[in-house]
């Protein structure tokens, strides 16, 4: 429907974007799990922050729980990609339940570290959002060395027994250029502390947030695609707004596109949180060019080639 003197409708496409190491053994966990032993499999909370895969895993004969005391004794239990507190493991032990474990092995070096540094008495401040999952499991590691850092005034609340033994460590889906705005705060009011002994903010967070940062200021409208819980993909969104991106939003499928944002708009930026199969992006480019929105160009910015063993408690039992 373009006219000569309407300029080239086009959409760019976002890489990396899309399922990480951590959310794929994740999501075959279950799956395999599935196989192997049949339904139910329980899982303790959404093994990933994604609609579709938890109602894709859900038919399958998933069945997800808050807690591991709504799991019926000796029964098999995956705890999610986000990790999980010792306290967590104890009560599914004293329940006699099966586990396995799906933390995300990046998941798992912050909870050594948050180990590590509360061995050595540190007072550990960590950045992060409250209520995630994530940082629940963290700090359950060294429940009294760990303080939550979260919004800006949180800084000032932190109370520390020796200045010069802090470290901060985060969570690992966080914007990069907010949390070392954190940091610099922290640091003005604790000039020793220390940084972790390697990023905390893992290589696909960092990865998708270089990409949509990369086509941002050439895009009218950014979607997103990803689940309004899922850290990673708000994030995205935030940072292609600041990035220069006109407008930007979350959506976990193309039917929730509004049609009224591509008013006025030339190019479209398309990118998917950690958590998302790519099919779902697929779709949106779909919606997209039925609309008119047809040339995708992909825009790479990082090729990843990380890939993580499954759970060791899954592993044993596949060897045929
Ligand atoms: Fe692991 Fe990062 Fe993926 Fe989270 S986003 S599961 S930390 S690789």
């Amino acid at each position: 429907e373009t006219t000569p003197d309407q300029p080239r409708r086009r959409v760019l496409l976002a890489k990396p974007r899309g399922y990480c190491a951590g959310v794929d053994r994740a999501v075959e966990t279950v799956e395999l799990a599935l196989e192997k032993y049949g339904p139910p499999v329980y899982v303790r909370k959404e093994i990933v922050h994604n609609r579709h895969v938890v109602e894709t895993l859900r038919a399958r004969g998933a069945i997800f729980v808050d807690e591991t005391d709504e799991v019926p004794e000796g029964a098999l239990v995956v705890f999610s990609a986000h990790g999980v507190s010792p306290a967590v493991h104890e009560e599914a032990r004293s329940r006699g339940l099966r586990t396995i474990d799906a933390t995300c092995p990046l998941v798992t070096k912050v909870h050594q570290e948050a180990k590590r540094f509360a061995r050595d008495d540190y007072d550990i401040l960590l950045i992060g959002h409250e209520g995630h999952e994530e940082v629940e499991g963290t700090a359950g590691e060294a429940p009294e060395h760990i303080q939550l850092v979260d919004k800006a005034e949180d800084v000032d609340k932190v109370v520390v027994r020796d200045p010069s033994k802090v470290i901060w460590l985060s969570q690992t889906t966080l914007s990069v250029d907010e949390t070392m705005e954190r940091v610099s705060q922290l640091r003005e009011r604790f000039p020793e502390l220390q940084d972790p002994p390697s990023d905390d903010i893992c290589y696909a967070t960092q990865n998708r947030q270089v990409a949509v940062k990369a086509m941002a200021p050439e895009c009218d409208l950014v979607l997103v695609v990803g689940s309004r819980n899922s850290s990673n993909s708000k994030r995205l969104v935030e940072v292609a707004l600041q990035a220069g991106a006109r407008d930007a939003h979350l959506v976990d499928y193309a039917h929730e596109v509004d049609e009224a944002w591509l008013d006025g708009v030339t190019t479209v930026g398309v990118t998917s949180g950690a958590s998302v199969p790519d099919v779902l992006v697929m779709q949106l480019l779909e919606w997209l060019a039925e609309r008119g929105w047809a040339d995708v160009e992909e825009i790479t910015t990082a090729n990843e080639k990380i890939a993580f063993a499954l759970p060791r408690e899954l592993r044993k039992d596949l060897v045929r």
